[in-house]
């Protein structure tokens, strides 16, 4: 389905919280997809981190907020450290990720989670996935 892009649906404020947020330069990618190509989870993802950047040029807040990728992501700064446009994309997907988690959207419901995944897992993944995935 094409996706109709105008000044109407770019959301520039969202685009600048971004920014804010990560501290990069999100118009200094050029798509090359370098990190796509580099990046351990992409097999994984729906919207490749190249995508993403793109979309987030044109403020499309909506459909970002949508894509499980940046819950994907593992934080592992390999797309950071091959970009060519010296990007830090693994800080672009946390800020990403926080402008969710504060519209109080949670990705993981520790109440939720069934008794044997909270007995099997360590208590160190725990940790980290609910600071990662809930507000
Ligand atoms: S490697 Fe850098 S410039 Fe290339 S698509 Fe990814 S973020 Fe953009
Ligand atoms: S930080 Fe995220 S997007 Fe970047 S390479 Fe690692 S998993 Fe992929």
């Amino acid at each position: 389905m094409a996706i109709e892009i105008s000044e109407k649906t770019i959301k520039h404020e969202f685009i600048e919280r971004i920014s804010q947020l990560s501290g990069q330069d999100i118009f200094k990618c050029f798509q090359c997809g370098t990190c796509g190509g580099a990046c351990p989870m992409s097999g994984e993802m729906e919207i490749l981190p190249r995508r993403i950047m793109r979309m987030l040029q044109l403020g499309m807040e909506d459909r970002i907020s949508e894509s499980e990728t940046g819950w994907v992501c593992a934080s592992c700064h390999t797309c950071s450290v091959n970009c060519p446009r010296g990007i830090d994309l693994a800080r672009v997907m946390e800020a990403v990720r926080l402008l969710i988690l504060r519209k109080n959207i949670n990705k993981v419901e520790p109440s939720g989670l069934p008794a044997e995944t909270i007995r099997d897992l360590p208590q160190i993944a725990l940790v980290s996935g609910f600071r990662k995935m809930t507000s």
